[in-house]
């Protein structure tokens, strides 16, 4: 297995005491833990600046959570990619369930984003994943390949090289009922396949993360999956004892110190 990419997702949480808290903490974890696994942190992008001089570890990455498609402009309460990276984060989370949800974003939305995050040297992880009812009607790999195609549409057929893509089925976030190994690994494998097909070229690297309800009980059993480069953890990150336990975990499982 690869350097495993460990994300967290806070949401909308959090305050002034998590932060300073946090901080201190992951500053205490042993080095090694940071040189194996890719940490990505994504509090409330207000928070970002302060941790990433709090933590002062450049082997420790910042997320947003979300950005908006232009660049700047008359564009009341938005912030641009360009800003993002301004104040040093690297990554931007798009296409969340909620986000799709709450604010009503389109694969076309999502697509424009996507592609103002890469123009301004930052990476998208781009979120996919199914609702219940459509996993019941068998409707799984026709949206993932829906939420794909827009990509390819906007940005290019090298669109996806070098960025990370996370599964996350709908009806696995927030519930507590994670997707099994079984089914991770054959969606995960579906998608890397897709993406190569679709992008015309073998060389095209992904970074596959698996999302919803990942827990310091189930770590074990996700981060083996063959196809999973990493996790992203959303309530499960908050607390950072839970969170650095399942850094550990991962950090373990490729050493090979736990079977
Ligand atoms: C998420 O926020 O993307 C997520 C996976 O949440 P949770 O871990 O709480 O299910």
């Amino acid at each position: 297995m690869k350097t495993p990419i460990i994300i967290a997702n806070w949401k909308l949480n959090g305050h002034k005491l998590l932060v300073e808290k946090f901080s201190k903490k992951i500053k205490n974890i042993e080095k090694n833990f940071f040189k194996e696994n890719t940490i990505i942190l994504s509090p409330p992008v207000i928070y970002i600046q302060k941790m990433k001089e709090k933590i002062k570890n450049k082997k420790i990455f910042f997320a947003a959570q979300n950005v908006d498609f232009n660049n700047k402009g008359a564009f009341t309460g938005e912030i641009s990619s360009y800003m993002i990276n301004e104040i040093g984060a690297k990554y931007v989370i798009l296409g969340h369930s909620e986000r799709r949800k709450n604010h009503n974003e389109d694969n076309l939305c999502i697509a424009k984003k996507f592609k103002s995050v890469k123009k301004n040297n930052l990476i998208p992880i781009l979120c996919i994943g199914e609702t219940e009812q459509e996993k019941k009607d068998g409707l799984t790999k026709n949206i993932l390949k829906n939420q794909i195609n827009q990509i390819f549409l906007k940005c290019g057929l090298n669109s996806f090289h070098k960025t990370c893509i996370a599964y996350e089925p709908v009806w696995a976030i927030g519930t507590g009922k994670n997707a099994s190994p079984i089914l991770i690994n054959k969606i995960m494998k579906f998608i890397k396949k897709y993406i190569i097909y679709k992008s015309k070229n073998k060389n095209t690297k992904i970074y596959l993360q698996y999302g919803g309800s990942v827990s310091t009980k189930n770590i074990k059993s996700i981060i083996k999956s063959k196809y999973v480069n990493g996790v992203l953890v959303g309530s499960g990150s908050l607390d950072y004892k839970n969170f650095f336990k399942i850094i550990k975990i991962s950090y373990k499982i490729k050493k090979n110190l736990l079977k």
